[in-house]
This record gives C-alpha cells, sequence and structure tokens, in this order.
C-alpha cells in the first residue's frame, strides 16, 4: 500500500496535537541489526515475521533468523536506493487492526519510527516505510515529500524484481 499525502498530515496532527498514535501498550521489544521493533503480543511479532517471510518461524528459538527476516529488508532497500547512511536505526511499531486515519503504515519523521499494523503489513509496505527512515537519514537537509513518496513507491514496486 503507497502512503499517500494524507499520511503526513496525519504525521503533522499527531505531532501538533498530543493526538495518541495508539501504541502505548507495546510494552516488549525485539532488536535486530538496524532496527527495535516494538509489540504487545508475541504473536504480534510471530505474525509481523510470517508477513515479512512467507513462513512461520520461532523467534525466541531463533532469533538470528528472525533477525536477518527483517535485516535483510532493510539491507534490500539500502541496495535499491543505494543509500547506506551511518548508524542507522529505526523504531519499528506493531499495532493490531487499522492505524490513525485507516492507514495500515506511516513513517513519522521527528522519531524516525515506523509503525505498522500487523494485520495487513506485508514486505513490500515494509520496505516502503524503512525507505523513507532511509532517505530521512541520508539527507541532511530533508528531500521533499513528493520526491521521498515516489522513491518509496519504487522500493515498494521492485523490491524482489531481480531475484
Ligand atoms: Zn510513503
Amino acid at each position: 500500500m503507497r502512503c499517500r499525502s494524507i499520511t503526513h498530515i496525519a504525521v503533522f496532527l499527531i505531532l501538533t496535537a498530543g493526538v495518541s498514535t495508539g501504541f502505548a501498550e507495546t510494552s516488549n521489544t525485539f532488536n535486530t541489526k538496524y532496527t527495535t521493533i516494538y509489540y504487545k503480543d508475541d504473536k504480534d511479532l510471530s505474525d509481523f515475521l510470517w508477513r515479512l517471510g512467507g513462513t512461520r518461524l520461532d523467534f525466541s528459538g531463533d532469533k538470528d533468523m528472525a533477525s536477518n527476516r527483517v535485516d535483510r529488508i532493510v539491507e534490500r532497500v539500502e541496495t535499491i536506493i543505494d543509500m547506506r547512511p551511518k548508524d542507522l536505526h529505526i523504531d519499528v511499531y506493531l499495532q493490531r487492526g487499522d492505524l490513525k486515519y485507516n492507514e495500515i503504515a506511516f513513517y513519522q519523521h521527528k522519531t524516525c519510527a515506523v509503525y505498522l499494523s500487523v494485520d495487513k503489513v506485508s514486505d513490500g509496505v515494509f520496505a516502503h516505510e524503512i525507505s523513507h527512515a532511509i532517505v530521512n537519514r541520508y539527507f541532511t537537509t530533508p528531500a521533499p515529500s513528493k520526491i521521498q513518496e515516489i522513491i518509496s513507491q519504487y522500493v515498494d514496486r521492485y523490491l524482489w524484481s531481480d531475484y
């Protein structure tokens, strides 16, 4: 799913009006090389990993395989857009159902955090939001939002095209 311009408006409203993002209960964390994933229940993380990779895996028993599934996509995005910002670290928040304003995912620039609906995320959606984070880290002066969106849509579309 592509981000629409409403996403940026929504993020602006959340930041300025102090509206709850609904992620207060995401108390568990799972660390990978490039991300910290915040989630509420083990099933949320399990479903997220399943949606990224298409197979179930035991994230507590095989942490390396689980974190590789996430980091592989981050590195794939870096390769596609040829941007590898130093010390990249992205907070990823998982939630059930639709997010605010019926979005299934969005990136919040101020906190460098990605918010995802566990019920609807895919590897393409995840890659799209991760690319927003990478592009924002790469440029010291943020690229115009329209340019960012074009890059992120490209990443989503061609994520595995040369495999
Ligand atoms: Zn977007």
